[in-house]
């Protein structure tokens, strides 16, 4: 039997345009996730699978689909697992593109205005959605912050280099690290948020939302699980991680690897002592090469890289592009390239 849930009332304190009052999430409804997640876990979600399909109703397919618009690539396809059919996503910027230094177009305000859902990453990365979704977002949208509630990367940062003979002071500084999905743990928290705003926005396919979350979830558990394995084949001296762009601190902090970045986005500067500095690490620990994503190519650092005979090796942070099309083909394509070039 499922349990029927009043979403109106569960959702009626969430955050709605135009008062954006998504940065002050109740915490409260902290139970209820955690409820709703331990009654869908494994044998129950194969019943109600079963249950669903059995009976015909998987989904009230006769409507539209939601529209929905997600900032990046990734997100949008996260709001796709959850959403499948149901929905409609676009991602505001394209693939391939840096999301750091993204400018909306008026076109973006058009595909905003016809938005019931909209789903922004957060903690800094994506603020420009700010201004489309005042101008231009719907009264009865609602707007998913997949990254809200999650610990603050500077509680990370600590946590991750006591004992490390590192100090905050030798990363780079800057606003906190917004790359929660380089822990795919975190991603389930995403998914948590993106299925809790779809069933707000379309309560009709409840069901359908929390069935496709839970298969994802398990995936993502899977994905953890064998990334883990994957990064096994390198030696833990060689367990460090140096790339142009400071995206990875919650994946080392997921893994244990050290990680080294120059810059945090390519809007900011990076000055030849910090490459110096950097560099000279890779040579002390005998690195065999340094990191670069496809969006981010450093000229700067693949000149040192060369200088200094170590390789660079590709890795994915904040877009996807035709080589990867999935958040999960390009976690197991990071993890095989660290493999690779540093076993
Ligand atoms: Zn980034």
């Amino acid at each position: 039997m499922i349990p029927s849930l009043n979403n109106k009332t569960l959702f009626a304190t969430w955050g709605r345009f135009p008062g954006l009052r998504h940065g002050s999430q109740p915490r409260s409804r902290a139970p209820f996730l955690v409820s709703i997640r331990h009654f869908f876990s494994g044998a129950a979600v194969a019943a109600l699978v079963a249950a669903l399909a059995c009976a015909g109703a998987y989904a009230d397919e006769s409507s539209k689909p939601v529209k929905a618009v997600a900032t990046t690539t990734l997100l949008a396809g996260f709001v796709e697992e959850v959403g499948g059919r149901l929905v409609d996503v676009r991602a505001l910027v394209p693939p391939g593109v840096d999301v750091h230094s993204f400018q909306t177009t008026p076109q973006d305000s058009i595909v905003m205005s016809q938005a019931r859902l909209v789903v922004s990453n957060g903690a800094g990365l994506d603020d420009f959605l700010g201004s489309v979704i005042r101008g231009a977002a719907g009264p009865d949208a609602v707007h998913v912050v997949a990254s809200d509630e999650l610990p603050a990367a500077s509680a990370l940062d600590r946590s991750r280099l006591q004992g490390s003979g590192h100090t905050l002071e030798q990363h780079v500084t800057g606003p906190p690290d917004p790359h929660y999905w380089q822990n795919p743990l975190y991603v389930i928290h995403y998914v948590e948020r993106i299925r809790d705003g779809l069933i707000q926005a379309d309560g009709a396919n409840a069901d359908a939302y929390r069935v496709n979350a839970e298969r994802f979830v398990q995936e993502l558990r899977l994905l953890d699980q064998e990334i883990s394995a994957i990064l096994e084949a390198v030696p833990p001296k060689r367990r460090h991680l140096v790339t142009y762009h400071d995206a990875f601190g919650h994946f080392g902090a997921r893994y244990g690897w050290k990680v080294s970045g120059l810059v945090s986005s390519d809007a900011a500067d990076v000055t030849p002592a910090t490459i110096i500095t950097i560099m000279g690490q890779v040579q002390d620990q005998g690195l065999p090469a340094v990191f670069a994503e496809p969006q981010f190519r450093s000229q700067v650092m693949e000149q040192a890289a060369q200088d200094m005979g170590v390789q660079v090796g590709t890795i994915y942070s904040d877009a996807l592009d035709r080589n990867v099309a999935t958040y999960v083909e390009m976690m197991r394509f990071n993890a095989k390239s660290l493999v690779e070039h540093l076993r």
